[in-house]
């Protein structure tokens, strides 16, 4: 009977790439995969330490393995594990810990661990790590589109951010092995990809490329029909680099582009290296040059030094921008940052009232921008079924489709003439 395993994945696109990766390993050790709500022999947790809330379900991923199966290998994996090990060996419930450049060693440490079962713990210094842990995949299981990562760590030090800690510096994969892997998954049907990293646009810097080599180079691929940027600097947008996205019909008009506040005290505080100005300019120049284009954006609330003037210039930022979606975090202190140690804090109840706010008013704008295209039609690369029987998909603008269809369209991208709108999502007739 084969061996069993589950996984439970926390966080980023880079964390839902590498447990891709581990899985793929699993699989060639001759396991086979189950849900995690299922009965296995091996549980791993692909853990986040982004906010409290990261930690907090981590913990209660890895009690829940444990109790479902006490005599299983329970494995934490990532960021929490690498940032906080102690905390996870005093659950009292993990046998390995595996930090964030150790996952290629994952099947031998579980040999290491089943020798006389005293836990085990791989973790290394990442301030000294320097080359790219490069663990290719060929598939990406339950999912339409594919994520590469091409970048791992991060040079940026924001104030508030742990993943610096987690993962070290930035360093870049070697094209030719983004190539192909994106080649390899486009011959397995998967015609979008998502590249991804912990700062993207530090890609190439390291090994004397760019991202803009890197997008010419996959548009050539026939099989991949769309790239698909993840989060990315408002820095990277140079006029170069809008000048050869905009001639490059393959990369998506939809950009996920940090913002974090709309006050400048506030950014000066976070140690990031924009004004609201220079993010606005950034807009405009997409706008003017990428017709369509969508911006979405994450802000954090409650920053120290965070007053109600600052607030309101980020409200009234957000209206001035007009994105077509917002993810919004209060703040969450993270121990080992800088920010921890700054004074003017917001109470934790004002942050959250602050996020809701803020959630309200980018609601109408996603509604607006998507209204906006009743009447057209777009291409939309469809994903599942839903349970209210509408194939749900995306635009390249990352607009959220539903339409009916007799046959499964999953997989597949078809023009949709879109005729109503409702909280942001259209719906609309297929028209192929
Ligand atoms: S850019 Fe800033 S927020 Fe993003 S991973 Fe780096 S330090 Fe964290």
């Amino acid at each position: 009977m084969k061996k069993r395993v589950a996984f439970f994945t926390l966080g980023c696109k880079v964390n839902q790439y590498e447990t891709q990766a581990m899985e793929a390993q699993f699989m060639q050790s001759g396991y086979e995969t189950v849900p995690f709500e299922d009965y296995a022999d091996v549980y791993v947790v692909n853990t986040c330490t982004v906010t409290s809330v990261g930690d907090k379900k981590s913990r209660q991923m890895l009690r829940r393995a444990k109790a479902k199966n006490p005599d299983a290998v329970i494995i934490a994996v990532g960021c929490l594990a690498q940032t906080n090990p102690e905390m996870l060996k005093s659950l009292g419930c993990v046998d390995i810990i595996i930090g964030t450049n150790q996952k290629r060693e994952i099947i031998n440490l579980i040999k290491e661990y089943e020798i006389n079962r005293s836990p085990v713990q791989k973790i290394e210094n990442m301030m000294q790590k320097c080359d790219f842990e490069d663990t290719p995949i060929e598939n990406f299981e339950g999912r339409q589109r594919a994520f590469i990562k091409v970048q791992e760590g991060c040079n940026q030090f924001c104030s508030y951010c742990i993943i610096p800690y987690a993962r070290g510096r930035s360093r870049s994969r070697k094209e030719e092995s983004i190539i192909a892997e994106a080649e390899a998954l486009g011959k397995n049907g998967f015609c979008e990809i998502v590249l991804t990293g912990i700062h993207v646009s530090s890609y190439g810097k390291d090994t004397n490329t760019s991202l803009t080599s890197l997008l010419r180079k996959i548009s050539d691929l026939p099989q991949i029909k769309r790239i698909r940027l993840s989060s990315i600097d408002p820095n990277a947008f140079t006029s170069d680099f809008i000048a050869a996205v905009s001639c490059l019909p393959k990369v998506c008009p939809h950009f996920h582009i940090s913002l974090q506040s709309g006050s400048d005290i506030v950014l000066k505080k976070m140690n990031r290296h924009y004004t609201a100005a220079d993010y606005l300019a950034v807009l405009d120049k997409l706008r003017t040059a990428i017709p369509d284009i969508a911006v979405t954006t994450d802000i954090i609330t409650g920053f120290p030094f965070e007053g109600e003037a600052e607030f309101y210039n980020t409200l009234e930022f957000v209206k001035k921008a007009k994105f077509s979606g917002v993810h919004v975090f209060p703040y969450s202190e993270r121990s080992g940052t800088p920010a921890v140690n700054l004074a003017e804090s917001v109470p934790k109840n004002e942050r959250a009232r602050r996020a809701h706010i803020l959630a309200e008013i980018a609601e109408e704008y996603k509604s607006k921008f998507a209204a906006g295209f009743i009447g057209r039609t777009l291409d939309v690369l469809f994903e599942q079924k839903n349970k209210a029987g509408f194939y749900e998909g995306f635009t390249s603008n990352y607009l959220k489709v539903m339409a009916k269809s007799q046959t499964d369209v999953s997989g597949q991208i078809l023009p949709v003439l879109l005729e109503a709108e409702e909280n942001g999502t259209l719906f609309g007739k297929i028209t192929k």
